[in-house]
């Protein structure tokens, strides 16, 4: 089994980022959001904050109050959208529950949006014109590219059906020519489909939901999953499934560190496309 790892392929994008920011001048701002004091976001935006100032991009993080109403969000929102300095906006999901994350992401001009949530983007991916893609997705898509590997003709099971994961990940695999299926949680018989597929995406959240009776000898596994088991970080594959694998991504060190380095490629794109 080969290991996929992001973590690698980050170190080198990363590299070839602030290169080109320096090369090309740009300037590039990036403004998050956050509302309230969520764990989990501090660690994501510091990494955000952290990644991105590495590479001479200038970051704004913008901390706003837990309650905070929505028309307050989307005030500050329509502000950032209008300022000629900020590139990109990040609304740092989750949000309290009196915020309609989604209406509110929405909300962000498609011209800026990093995360690539807005409608424009998302049908973009669907419509075969694509624009700014999810940025775990197109990590996931330059995993594939990093290794050589190609989907085009590939039976391929995504697990997962989420709007910024499963779907535009279909959609986008749709448009490089391979054969996909979609399972999620009413699926009745996963292993029916993950059994004969050539590449299998597990992004649920659910450790030891692919196991080794699901998976075909040879095949190539990309674990989207993220949960705590005992204070450690693993996917949703077992460790025998991922025995299995020709190719498979560690958890963690697989998919999260492409999201990261993604946000940069999306910022980069935005920038040249504001020319
Ligand atoms: P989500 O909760 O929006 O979607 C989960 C999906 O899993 C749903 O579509 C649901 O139908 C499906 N599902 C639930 N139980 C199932 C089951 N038993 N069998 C088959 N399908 C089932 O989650 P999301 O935002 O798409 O994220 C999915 C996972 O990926 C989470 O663990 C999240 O933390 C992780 N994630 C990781 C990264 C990264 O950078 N590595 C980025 C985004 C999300």
């Amino acid at each position: 089994m080969k290991v996929i790892s992001g973590t690698k392929v980050r170190k080198e994008l990363l590299e070839k980022y602030r290169e080109t920011i320096q090369k090309k001048k740009l300037k590039i701002g990036l403004a998050i959001i956050q509302l309230g004091d969520n764990e989990a976001s501090n660690t994501y935006i510091r990494n955000k904050l952290k990644y991105t100032e590495e590479v001479g991009i200038e970051s704004n993080l913008i901390k706003l109050p837990e309650k905070t109403k929505e028309a307050e969000l989307i005030k500050v929102i329509e502000e950032l959208n209008k300022d000629k300095k900020v590139t990109g906006i990040i609304l740092q999901s989750p949000t309290p529950d009196h915020i309609d994350f989604t209406k509110c992401a929405r909300l962000i001009d498609p011209k800026k949006d990093v995360d690539g949530f807005s409608e424009e983007n998302l049908f973009s991916i669907r419509d075969n014109n694509e624009k700014i893609i999810p940025c775990t997705v197109k990590g996931i898509l330059k995993l594939f590219d990093s290794y050589n590997i190609p989907v085009a003709g590939k039976d391929i099971v995504v697990i997962g059906r989420s709007n910024i994961v499963g779907r535009p990940l279909a959609d986008a695999l749709i448009n490089r020519n391979a054969t996909v299926t979609i399972c999620h949680s009413k699926t009745k018989n996963l292993e029916k489909y993950t059994k004969h597929a050539d590449i299998v995406v597990s992004a649920v959240g659910k450790p030891n939901l692919v196991t080794k009776e699901m998976v075909k000898r040879g095949f190539i596994g990309i674990d989207v999953g993220i949960n705590m088991v005992d204070g450690k970080l693993v996917g949703d594959f077992t460790k025998e499934a991922g025995e299995k694998a020709s190719y498979m991504t560690p958890v963690p060190g697989g998919v999260g560190p492409m999201t990261i380095a993604m946000i940069i490629d999306n910022l980069i794109e935005l920038k040249e496309k504001e020319k």
